[in-house]
Protein backbone atom coordinates (compact mmCIF):
# COMPACT_ATOMS: atom_id res chain seq x y z
CA UNK A 1 0.00 0.00 0.00
CA UNK A 2 1.47 3.10 -1.13
CA UNK A 3 2.45 5.69 1.83
CA UNK A 4 -0.30 8.49 2.49
CA UNK A 5 0.92 12.01 1.36
CA UNK A 6 -1.18 15.49 1.45
CA UNK A 7 0.41 18.25 -0.07
CA UNK A 8 1.43 21.31 2.26
CA UNK A 9 -0.12 23.61 -0.21
CA UNK A 10 -3.79 21.71 0.54
CA UNK A 11 -2.78 22.00 3.82
CA UNK A 12 -2.00 25.72 3.63
CA UNK A 13 -5.13 27.00 1.88
CA UNK A 14 -7.55 24.96 4.78
CA UNK A 15 -5.40 26.99 7.34
CA UNK A 16 -5.28 30.19 6.06
CA UNK A 17 -9.17 30.15 5.24
CA UNK A 18 -9.02 29.37 9.29
CA UNK A 19 -7.10 32.73 10.19
CA UNK A 20 -3.55 30.91 10.23
CA UNK A 21 -0.88 33.23 9.13
CA UNK A 22 1.75 30.94 8.93
CA UNK A 23 2.09 26.91 7.87
CA UNK A 24 5.21 24.17 7.32
CA UNK A 25 5.41 20.89 7.65
CA UNK A 26 8.70 18.57 9.00
CA UNK A 27 9.35 15.38 9.26
CA UNK A 28 8.42 13.56 12.55
CA UNK A 29 11.94 12.25 13.82
CA UNK A 30 14.16 12.50 16.87
CA UNK A 31 15.27 15.87 17.86
CA UNK A 32 18.21 17.03 19.22
CA UNK A 33 17.47 18.05 23.03
CA UNK A 34 21.15 19.08 23.76
CA UNK A 35 20.31 22.80 24.50
CA UNK A 36 17.47 21.39 26.47
CA UNK A 37 18.96 19.47 28.55
CA UNK A 38 21.90 21.99 29.47
CA UNK A 39 19.20 24.68 30.50
CA UNK A 40 17.44 22.51 32.72
CA UNK A 41 20.70 21.24 34.27
CA UNK A 42 21.60 24.24 35.43
CA UNK A 43 18.26 24.61 37.22
CA UNK A 44 17.29 27.89 34.52
CA UNK A 45 13.89 26.67 34.57
CA UNK A 46 13.59 27.35 38.26
CA UNK A 47 10.97 25.78 40.32
CA UNK A 48 9.74 24.62 37.17
CA UNK A 49 10.60 20.81 37.42
CA UNK A 50 7.54 19.41 35.44
CA UNK A 51 9.96 19.91 32.40
CA UNK A 52 11.98 17.26 33.58
CA UNK A 53 9.58 15.13 32.97
CA UNK A 54 8.48 12.95 29.47
CA UNK A 55 11.74 13.95 28.12
CA UNK A 56 11.35 11.05 26.09
CA UNK A 57 8.45 11.90 24.37
CA UNK A 58 10.13 15.34 23.66
CA UNK A 59 12.92 14.02 22.36
CA UNK A 60 11.05 12.04 19.69
CA UNK A 61 7.47 12.86 18.85
CA UNK A 62 6.64 9.14 17.81
CA UNK A 63 6.71 7.85 21.55
CA UNK A 64 3.90 10.74 21.92
CA UNK A 65 2.33 9.57 18.64
CA UNK A 66 3.09 6.29 17.64
CA UNK A 67 2.22 6.80 13.73
CA UNK A 68 4.15 10.18 13.57
CA UNK A 69 5.06 10.84 9.94
CA UNK A 70 4.74 14.72 10.09
CA UNK A 71 4.30 17.51 12.51
CA UNK A 72 2.43 20.63 10.76
CA UNK A 73 3.44 23.60 12.90
CA UNK A 74 0.95 26.93 11.94
CA UNK A 75 1.39 30.23 13.92
CA UNK A 76 -1.80 32.98 14.45
CA UNK A 77 -0.38 36.37 14.95
CA UNK A 78 -2.01 38.57 17.99
CA UNK A 79 -0.08 41.92 16.77
CA UNK A 80 -2.89 44.16 17.13
CA UNK A 81 -2.62 48.24 17.57
CA UNK A 82 -3.73 49.39 20.46
CA UNK A 83 -4.65 46.53 22.35
CA UNK A 84 -2.87 47.33 25.04
CA UNK A 85 -3.75 49.18 28.29
CA UNK A 86 -2.21 52.31 29.36
CA UNK A 87 -3.28 51.72 33.14
CA UNK A 88 -0.78 51.62 36.16
CA UNK A 89 -0.53 47.68 36.11
CA UNK A 90 0.31 45.61 33.30
CA UNK A 91 -0.77 41.97 31.71
CA UNK A 92 1.39 40.43 28.70
CA UNK A 93 -0.34 41.32 25.75
CA UNK A 94 -1.03 37.52 25.07
CA UNK A 95 -3.28 37.19 27.38
CA UNK A 96 -5.44 40.16 27.04
CA UNK A 97 -7.82 38.45 24.62
CA UNK A 98 -9.76 34.85 25.25
CA UNK A 99 -7.42 31.88 25.94
CA UNK A 100 -4.77 30.93 23.07
CA UNK A 101 -4.96 27.34 23.84
CA UNK A 102 -8.37 26.93 23.54
CA UNK A 103 -8.95 29.48 20.24
CA UNK A 104 -6.11 27.24 18.14
CA UNK A 105 -7.02 24.09 19.20
CA UNK A 106 -10.82 24.78 18.20
CA UNK A 107 -9.08 25.93 14.58
CA UNK A 108 -7.04 23.02 14.37
CA UNK A 109 -9.79 20.79 15.06
CA UNK A 110 -11.83 21.91 12.78
CA UNK A 111 -8.99 21.58 9.98
CA UNK A 112 -8.50 18.28 11.21
CA UNK A 113 -11.91 17.82 10.27
CA UNK A 114 -11.69 19.58 6.81
CA UNK A 115 -8.74 17.29 5.73
CA UNK A 116 -10.39 14.05 7.09
CA UNK A 117 -13.48 14.61 4.66
CA UNK A 118 -11.19 14.65 1.83
CA UNK A 119 -8.85 12.17 3.32
CA UNK A 120 -10.64 9.48 5.69
CA UNK A 121 -7.11 7.82 6.18
CA UNK A 122 -5.65 10.74 7.99
CA UNK A 123 -5.01 10.54 11.61
CA UNK A 124 -3.93 13.03 14.00
CA UNK A 125 -3.81 15.14 17.17
CA UNK A 126 -3.44 18.31 17.86
CA UNK A 127 -1.60 20.21 20.45
CA UNK A 128 -0.96 24.04 21.48
CA UNK A 129 1.66 24.63 24.34
CA UNK A 130 0.34 21.89 26.52
CA UNK A 131 2.25 18.46 25.90
CA UNK A 132 5.83 17.89 25.73
CA UNK A 133 6.16 19.15 22.06
CA UNK A 134 9.13 21.29 21.64
CA UNK A 135 7.08 23.84 19.08
CA UNK A 136 9.58 26.33 18.18
CA UNK A 137 12.25 23.90 17.25
CA UNK A 138 9.52 22.22 15.15
CA UNK A 139 8.16 25.67 13.58
CA UNK A 140 12.12 26.38 12.67
CA UNK A 141 12.30 22.88 11.11
CA UNK A 142 9.02 23.88 9.14
CA UNK A 143 10.64 26.99 7.85
CA UNK A 144 8.65 29.26 9.64
CA UNK A 145 10.76 31.28 11.32
CA UNK A 146 13.62 31.14 14.31
CA UNK A 147 14.28 31.11 17.98
CA UNK A 148 15.31 34.48 18.94
CA UNK A 149 17.75 34.94 21.84
CA UNK A 150 15.06 35.95 23.72
CA UNK A 151 14.01 32.44 23.40
CA UNK A 152 10.93 33.73 21.61
CA UNK A 153 10.20 32.38 17.95
CA UNK A 154 10.13 34.85 15.66
CA UNK A 155 8.80 35.66 11.82
CA UNK A 156 10.33 37.60 9.64
CA UNK A 157 6.76 39.21 8.37
CA UNK A 158 4.48 38.32 11.92
CA UNK A 159 7.06 39.32 14.25
CA UNK A 160 7.34 37.47 17.66
CA UNK A 161 3.34 37.96 18.67
CA UNK A 162 2.35 34.75 17.43
CA UNK A 163 1.21 31.52 19.04
CA UNK A 164 2.14 28.20 17.44
CA UNK A 165 0.25 25.10 17.34
CA UNK A 166 1.09 21.65 15.85
CA UNK A 167 -1.02 18.60 14.25
CA UNK A 168 1.39 15.55 14.35
CA UNK A 169 -0.70 13.22 11.40
CA UNK A 170 0.28 9.70 10.38
CA UNK A 171 0.43 11.22 6.52
CA UNK A 172 3.51 12.10 4.90
CA UNK A 173 3.82 16.23 3.09
CA UNK A 174 6.13 18.84 1.28
CA UNK A 175 8.99 19.17 3.78
CA UNK A 176 10.18 22.83 4.37
CA UNK A 177 14.13 23.77 4.99
CA UNK A 178 15.05 25.09 8.40
CA UNK A 179 14.70 28.58 8.73
CA UNK A 180 17.91 30.37 9.48
CA UNK A 181 18.59 32.94 12.35
CA UNK A 182 18.22 37.01 11.61
CA UNK A 183 18.89 37.98 15.24
CA UNK A 184 22.52 38.76 13.80
CA UNK A 185 24.83 40.98 15.95
CA UNK A 186 21.14 42.56 17.84
CA UNK A 187 21.13 42.33 21.51
CA UNK A 188 18.62 44.80 22.09
CA UNK A 189 16.57 42.03 23.98
CA UNK A 190 18.91 41.15 26.01
CA UNK A 191 19.61 45.18 26.88
CA UNK A 192 16.05 45.94 27.39
CA UNK A 193 15.33 43.04 30.10
CA UNK A 194 14.95 44.76 33.81
CA UNK A 195 16.42 41.65 35.36
CA UNK A 196 19.04 40.79 32.63
CA UNK A 197 17.31 37.06 32.48
CA UNK A 198 18.44 36.95 29.21
CA UNK A 199 21.85 35.42 28.66
CA UNK A 200 24.40 36.13 26.11
CA UNK A 201 23.83 32.00 24.64
CA UNK A 202 20.49 32.40 24.07
CA UNK A 203 18.92 31.19 27.41
CA UNK A 204 16.75 32.90 29.88
CA UNK A 205 17.13 32.31 33.22
CA UNK A 206 13.54 32.00 34.75
CA UNK A 207 14.49 32.66 38.09
CA UNK A 208 15.30 36.24 36.81
CA UNK A 209 12.36 36.40 34.53
CA UNK A 210 9.31 38.15 35.50
CA UNK A 211 7.04 36.30 33.65
CA UNK A 212 7.99 32.95 35.53
CA UNK A 213 7.94 35.26 38.76
CA UNK A 214 4.19 35.98 38.01
CA UNK A 215 3.17 33.01 36.41
CA UNK A 216 4.83 30.08 37.74
CA UNK A 217 6.75 30.77 41.05
CA UNK A 218 4.34 29.64 43.90
CA UNK A 219 6.53 31.41 46.15
CA UNK A 220 7.66 34.76 47.41
CA UNK A 221 8.76 36.81 44.38
CA UNK A 222 12.83 38.20 45.72
CA UNK A 223 12.65 42.10 46.11
CA UNK A 224 15.81 42.16 43.73
CA UNK A 225 13.12 41.19 40.76
CA UNK A 226 12.13 44.12 39.34
CA UNK A 227 8.46 43.93 38.19
CA UNK A 228 7.68 47.34 36.23
CA UNK A 229 4.07 46.63 37.21
CA UNK A 230 3.43 43.24 35.12
CA UNK A 231 1.37 41.44 37.03
CA UNK A 232 0.81 38.20 34.66
CA UNK A 233 3.47 37.77 32.54
CA UNK A 234 5.79 40.27 30.62
CA UNK A 235 6.46 41.71 27.24
CA UNK A 236 9.48 44.17 27.51
CA UNK A 237 11.71 41.81 25.47
CA UNK A 238 8.72 41.13 23.05
CA UNK A 239 8.09 44.95 22.70
CA UNK A 240 11.88 46.04 22.14
CA UNK A 241 12.84 43.06 19.55
CA UNK A 242 13.98 44.72 16.22
CA UNK A 243 11.46 42.64 14.23
CA UNK A 244 8.25 43.28 16.08
CA UNK A 245 8.52 47.11 15.00
CA UNK A 246 8.31 46.29 11.69
CA UNK A 247 5.84 43.24 11.68
CA UNK A 248 2.59 42.88 10.08
CA UNK A 249 -0.44 44.30 11.94
CA UNK A 250 -3.59 41.79 12.00
CA UNK A 251 -6.96 41.82 14.06
CA UNK A 252 -7.63 38.90 15.48
CA UNK A 253 -10.66 39.48 16.87
CA UNK A 254 -10.50 36.54 19.45
CA UNK A 255 -7.38 38.30 20.87
CA UNK A 256 -8.41 42.11 21.42
CA UNK A 257 -8.04 42.54 25.14
CA UNK A 258 -11.49 41.98 26.71
CA UNK A 259 -13.78 44.26 29.11
CA UNK A 260 -12.78 41.83 31.95
CA UNK A 261 -9.17 42.41 31.73
CA UNK A 262 -10.01 45.94 31.78
CA UNK A 263 -11.86 45.90 33.85
CA UNK A 264 -9.75 43.92 36.50
CA UNK A 265 -6.51 46.37 35.87
CA UNK A 266 -8.89 49.21 36.66
CA UNK A 267 -9.98 47.73 39.96
CA UNK A 268 -6.50 46.71 40.98
CA UNK A 269 -5.38 50.64 39.98
CA UNK A 270 -8.23 51.55 42.31
CA UNK A 271 -6.79 49.05 44.70
CA UNK A 272 -11.00 47.75 44.90
CA UNK A 273 -10.30 44.31 43.16
CA UNK A 274 -12.67 41.66 44.11
CA UNK A 275 -12.15 37.89 43.96
CA UNK A 276 -15.42 37.85 41.58
CA UNK A 277 -14.00 40.49 39.44
CA UNK A 278 -10.79 38.13 38.66
CA UNK A 279 -13.10 35.17 38.26
CA UNK A 280 -14.85 37.18 35.41
CA UNK A 281 -11.47 37.99 33.88
CA UNK A 282 -10.24 34.32 34.32
CA UNK A 283 -12.65 32.67 32.10
CA UNK A 284 -11.63 31.40 28.90
CA UNK A 285 -8.40 33.55 29.72
CA UNK A 286 -4.88 32.28 30.02
CA UNK A 287 -5.20 33.68 33.30
CA UNK A 288 -6.59 30.77 34.45
CA UNK A 289 -2.87 29.65 35.15
CA UNK A 290 -3.08 32.01 38.56
CA UNK A 291 -5.06 32.11 41.68
CA UNK A 292 -6.69 34.99 42.74
CA UNK A 293 -3.99 34.77 46.08
CA UNK A 294 -1.50 34.79 43.12
CA UNK A 295 -2.04 37.67 41.56
CA UNK A 296 -2.78 40.13 45.07
CA UNK A 297 0.31 38.76 46.08
CA UNK A 298 1.70 40.04 42.04
CA UNK A 299 0.34 43.39 42.52
CA UNK A 300 1.72 43.88 46.45
CA UNK A 301 5.16 42.62 45.07
CA UNK A 302 5.04 45.32 42.15
CA UNK A 303 3.95 48.13 45.01
CA UNK A 304 6.79 47.13 47.03
CA UNK A 305 9.45 47.05 44.11
CA UNK A 306 8.76 50.90 43.26
CA UNK A 307 12.01 51.83 43.66
CA UNK A 308 13.64 49.47 41.79
CA UNK A 309 11.75 51.10 38.62
CA UNK A 310 14.05 53.68 37.01
S1 LIG B 1 10.03 38.26 29.59
FE1 LIG B 1 10.67 40.15 30.67
S2 LIG B 1 11.89 39.49 32.43
FE2 LIG B 1 11.68 37.72 31.04
S3 LIG B 1 13.50 37.80 29.76
FE3 LIG B 1 11.96 39.01 28.65
S4 LIG B 1 12.22 41.12 29.39
FE4 LIG B 1 13.33 39.78 30.78
S1 LIG C 1 15.71 41.90 19.89
FE1 LIG C 1 17.28 41.38 18.40
S2 LIG C 1 18.48 39.74 19.35
FE2 LIG C 1 16.57 39.91 20.47
S3 LIG C 1 15.23 38.39 19.54
FE3 LIG C 1 14.83 40.35 18.51
S4 LIG C 1 16.21 40.35 16.72
FE4 LIG C 1 16.92 38.73 18.11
Amino acid sequence: MSEHFISIDEVKTHAYALGFQGCGASKAEPLNMERFYEWTKKNYNASMSYLNNYNDKRADVKKLVPNAKTVFSFFISYNMNNNRNEGKYKIASYALGYDYHKVIKIKLHKLVNTIQERHPDFEARVFVDSAPVMEKIWAQKAGLGWIGKNSCFINRTFGSKIFLGEIICNFTSDYANESKDHCGKCNKCINSCPNKAILPNRTIDSNKCISYHTIENKGNIPETIRLDNYIYGCDICLENCIWNKKAKIVCTEEFLQRKEITCLLSKAEEDSLEKSDFNKAKKHSALSRIKFEKLKSNIQSCNNNQNLIK
